[in-house]
């Protein structure tokens, strides 16, 4: 016992940038390189390749490059006229930059609550926050997780809404095989660097299956103009730069591994820890393939849990302390006339564990370790 102690203080890396393998950093500066050689900075041929391998590799017919993960949602919003006037119903439990985007786009954010055992948007609350003003549903797929996408599409065709997915957090995801940003009329993603695929600063990508939309999107990310000069609608500078494309394609050949790696994780984290006083998530649904950017656990004793598990060099985060609705600049925010207890209480007790891909194994052991001998 005496012998590890000092071992077992060492921190285990919050991050694992440092970690990742030395053929990815070679891969990074050989990109950096190219991009530097090219004397091409914006849209250019590494955003054109990165484009579609970006599409091919989430199955969907086109991508296009923008600026992060929050204008990719503002921009869908906008291309498909919603705005001023229309509702728009989401998660209180994201990050704020779904609600940001929405407000941005002009229309006005409904909170639904969360369903406690997935954390997910619920619909039973979101049919209580259904009026006639409702356009549209933005779908999170919160911690890498796609729910019950077969009951969203038939909500949102029923009640003629548009679904949109925010799928900064589930790069890869899936369900029933049909990857995520496919069920609703677009997807956003965010390449913010702790993401599954992340740059190193800023960046984001719409995908879709609708070409009309991708052509009104790449209109929108270069302020509206579809010739130079010529500017048709009031658009945004939310362009990709060759930098971060050229970084996102070294990156994103690894994806597929360290998904696998973060699935071995969770899997290993869901049936070794047996402590009472830590609650699971529900498990993954059947035909949804999760990609665990985040492992959420539950538990009444937040601060001792994330006390005792640094003291053993362990550090943790929360996804997401405040919600939505108690942030001072979303204050008066519409939501469900039944409230919003569900997300309050998840905001109270989660805490995410160490989950990503350079972890080792006996780094697993340790959280898992320390976990077990939590004992508020
Ligand atoms: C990270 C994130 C965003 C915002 O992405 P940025 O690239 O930081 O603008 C939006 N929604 C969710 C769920 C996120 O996790």
């Amino acid at each position: 016992m005496e012998a590890t102690t000092g071992m077992n203080k060492t921190p285990i890396p919050l991050t694992g940038f440092a970690e990742e393998p030395e053929d990815l950093k070679t891969a990074m500066r050989a990109a950096c390189d190219r991009v530097l050689g090219s004397s091409t900075w914006i849209l250019g041929s590494e955003v054109d390749h990165f484009e579609v391998e970006f599409a091919r590799t989430m199955g969907v017919r086109e991508c296009v490059g923008v600026g992060n993960g929050m204008d990719a949602l503002e921009m869908i919003l906008r291309a498909r006229g919603v705005g001023p006037g229309h509702e728009v119903i989401t998660t209180p439990m994201t990050a704020a930059a779904t609600v940001l985007a929405i407000i941005r786009a002009g229309a006005t954010p409904v909170l639904a609550d969360i369903d406690p055992s997935s954390g997910l948007l619920s619909g039973d609350s979101v049919q209580r926050c259904l009026t006639s003003k409702t356009k549209a549903i933005m779908l999170v797929h919160l911690y890498g997780q796609m729910r019950d996408l077969d009951t969203w599409t038939r909500l949102c065709e029923s009640n003629n809404l548009e679904l949109i997915e925010d799928c900064a957090q589930s790069h890869g995801a899936t369900w029933r095989g049909r990857p995520c940003g496919t069920y609703g009329v677009a997807g956003a993603y965010s390449f913010y660097p702790t993401k599954n695929l992340g740059a190193v600063g800023d960046a984001g990508a719409i995908v879709t299956n609708d070409d009309g939309l991708a052509t009104d999107i790449r209109v929108l990310r270069n302020y509206g103009q579809r010739t130079r000069y010529e500017h048709e609608v009031v658009g945004l500078n939310s362009r990709l730069d060759e930098m971060q494309a050229a970084i996102l394609r070294a990156r994103l050949a690894y994806l597929e591994r360290f998904t696998l790696r973060r699935r071995s994780i969770a899997e290993k984290y869901r049936e070794s820890i047996l402590n009472t006083h830590v609650t699971l998530l529900a498990e993954p649904q059947e035909p949804a393939a999760h990609v665990h950017h985040q492992f959420v656990v539950l538990t009444e004793q937040r601060e001792r849990f994330q006390n005792h598990l640094m003291q053993q060099g362990i550090p943790t985060l929360v996804h997401y302390p405040i919600p939505a609705h108690h942030q001072q600049a979303f204050d008066g925010v519409s939501r469900d006339p039944s409230g919003l207890a569900s997300s309050e209480t998840h905001a109270q007790q989660c805490v995410s564990l160490p989950c990503h891909p350079q972890l080792t194994d006996a780094d697993v052991h340790r959280v898992i370790e320390a976990i077990e001998s939590f004992n508020p």
